[in-house]
């Protein structure tokens, strides 16, 4: 799925204190503890969408249905199914299959929301 800049490394997982990413913009700063991001959890939030779909998920309490997220989000479904993969990734969301619908959830023991304390 196209280009992923810096998204092909691994090797850095063990060592989350390498090189570090500004916090975007659009993460409020009265929320947030960190300055400095570390490569996941930028992941997870370095995207102005994916922070929302974060938002989203973090205040849903049974989770949501990638239907119910591209309504919420106003985008493509085809673009927030990515958004949910690149989550994924970085084990930031967790889904439940039901029958033909995908239920996801923020997995709130991640690393991002534990040790980082993305906010959302
Ligand atoms: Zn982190």
């Amino acid at each position: 799925m196209g280009k992923r800049n810096g998204e092909t490394k691994k090797e850095s997982a063990q060592e989350p204190h390498g090189q570090t990413y500004p916090r975007p913009p659009w993460v409020p700063h009265s929320v947030s503890t960190e300055d400095d991001l570390c490569p996941d959890c930028f992941k997870v939030v370095g995207e102005r969408s994916r922070y929302k779909l974060v938002c989203i998920l973090g205040k849903s309490d049974g989770g949501l249905t990638v239907g119910a997220l591209t309504a919420e989000m106003k985008l493509r479904q085809p673009t927030v199914t990515y958004h949910l993969q690149v989550l994924r990734s970085v084990d930031a969301v967790a889904y439940t299959r039901e029958g033909r619908e995908c239920i996801y959830t923020l997995n709130r023991n991640a690393h991002c929301f534990e040790e980082c304390k993305i906010p959302y």
